[in-house]
């Protein structure tokens, strides 16, 4: 690959659980990364020594896993600027810092926890913003590195060049300008010998050979502290991008109090990981046309870091709920299957064993019908209870309607039941002229007959098309449902004591 190849990379940092924040930052970084034949890294920033934890690196690795976000050298595969864990570089961390020391770039300051309180307090009192005072600044280096080796417990703080203003170049919000008294010598390694986000973040993605930083608005006021570190270092600095915040619905800033469980939720909630995406991708970037339903190599081929913009954007659920039942819609039944019957098993509704082709044929079938009307995974499987067990639920208002209210529906359903028997072979299209004719001979308006049944064989009103759902569920269920359902009827056992099942 050539030299000027795009490098990118996705630097989260493993406290708690992923947010979904997180994760476009992830998707936009992988999305550029694969739309410029380029390489995403995964580093991990964890030496913020007392937050992160194992369980949360686990769910760095397993969201974007989930999501088919894959990384090209991590942690756990290696690369040649490696390792990718910010714990095991502290080594290079304390060489750049030797090197900023000796250049002067950087000082020691052994001021206490107690002379910065009182700056502060100081600076407040007299209405000024707090800020480092550089009272260490002036400090002989040799006698500083003395106090140091004797034990004396000091930071490294960065010497704040002579300027006025900071102005960071950004590809999506153009020229963003900070005033320099904004800064003060900033701490880059502290006391215990740890480099601060900022500094390990610029000498990993100078060491990393990072051409751009994509990620989000939040850390846009740490840029201009990390332009003038490349500038120290002596190294050319990545392009930034900064993407937009997040907004509730009530444009509100998202934050990770909103949406507590982290991006792994919407997998329990029953979402596709390609509508998760779909959805995140939405979220600043637009395709400049009106499309707005895209599989995975779509999005890629679309994708471009101009496209981003700079407002903020509503995290919607009920768009990325529509996203879901689109992509539902979409994606063929034998693909659905394994996720519908993960879900079923953990409901009870099939047994863990190996499906025989038939049960697994029946799985795809029912899967290929209702997932034209679900929104979520999780939703197809609560409304297909009735495909894989005769003790479903009634709805009620269905029941007064649909089967108590029409004038002898038991004996209209034995009559369905009936001439459904004689249907050969059992498809749609024949089943449908065989009911119409039973009903037309019962003088039945099809409406009622298709309503009734309905509600006999699934317990539901609303549904897929009632001679497709037939056909799936297959002769013997359904004559067999009609006749228990007038059964039912004709000894009043609909909605008689606590029942509104059956
Ligand atoms: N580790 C930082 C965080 O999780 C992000 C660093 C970056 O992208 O520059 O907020």
């Amino acid at each position: 690959m050539p030299e000027t190849s795009v490098r990118v990379r996705f630097a989260p940092s493993p406290t708690g659980v992923l947010h979904i924040g997180s994760v476009r930052t992830a998707l936009y970084n992988w999305l550029f990364a694969r739309h410029e034949g380029g390489t995403l890294v995964l580093r991990i920033e964890d030496t913020d020594q007392e937050r992160g934890t194992p369980e949360a690196l686990e769910s760095v690795f397993g969201t974007l896993r989930w999501l088919g976000l894959d990384w090209d050298e991590g942690p756990d595969i290696g690369g040649p600027y490696g390792p990718y864990m910010q714990s095991q570089r502290l080594p290079i961390y304390q060489q750049a810092a030797a090197r900023l020391l000796e250049r002067g770039a950087a000082y020691r300051c052994f001021c206490t926890q107690e002379d910065l309180a009182r700056m502060r307090q100081a600076a407040e009192a007299a209405g000024r913003v707090p800020r480092y005072d550089g009272r260490c600044r002036g400090l002989d280096p040799d006698e500083a590195a003395r106090r140091a080796e004797a034990g004396e417990p000091c930071v490294l703080r960065f010497r704040m060049p002579d300027m006025e203003r900071l102005k960071v170049p950004d590809l999506i919000r153009g020229e963003v300008v900070f005033e320099a008294r904004e800064f003060d010598d900033f701490i880059i390694v502290k006391s215990d010998g740890f480099p601060v986000y900022n500094f390990a973040n610029v000498v990993d993605d100078a060491g990393m050979k990072m051409t751009h930083v994509i990620r989000g608005e939040d850390l846009l006021p740490s840029t201009p502290r990390q332009l003038v570190l490349y500038d120290a270092l002596e190294c050319p600095p990545p392009q930034f991008a900064h993407a937009p915040m997040l907004l509730t619905p009530e444009r509100r800033k998202l934050s990770k109090r909103d949406l507590p469980e982290g991006a792994l939720a919407y997998r329990d909630e029953g979402y596709l990981p390609v509508a998760v995406v779909n959805f995140l991708s939405l979220l600043g970037w637009s395709p400049g046309d009106d499309r707005e339903v895209f599989t995975l190599d779509e999005i890629v081929q679309a994708f471009s870091i101009d496209r981003i913009s700079p407002a903020p954007a509503v995290f919607d659920k009920q768009k990325m709920e529509w996203l879901n039942a689109q992509h539902l819609k979409r994606t063929p039944g034998s693909e659905l299957a394994p996720l519908v019957r993960e879900r079923m098993v953990a409901a009870g509704m099939l047994g863990p064993g190996e499906p025989s082709d038939e049960e697994a044929g029946y799985l795809v079938a029912v899967v290929d019908l209702m997932k034209e009307r679900a929104r979520t995974l999780n939703q197809l499987v609560e409304h297909s209870r009735f495909f894989f067990s005769d003790e479903y639920a009634f709805d009620e208002v269905g029941v007064r309607k649909r089967l108590l209210k029409p004038e002898g529906m038991a004996d209209i359903l034995v009559g369905l039941a009936g001439s459904l028997d004689a249907v050969a072979p059992w498809t749609a299209e024949a089943i449908e002229t065989s009911f119409r004719a039973s009903a037309d001979a019962q003088g039945v308006a099809h409406g009622t007959a298709i309503h009734g049944a309905r509600v006999a064989v699934s317990g539901q009103t609303v549904g897929p098309g009632l001679f497709d759902l037939l056909a799936v569920l297959g002769r013997e269920r359904t004559t067999a449902r009609l006749r228990a359902a007038a059964e039912k009827l004709r000894a009043g056992a609909f909605l008689s004591g606590s029942g509104t099942t059956a």
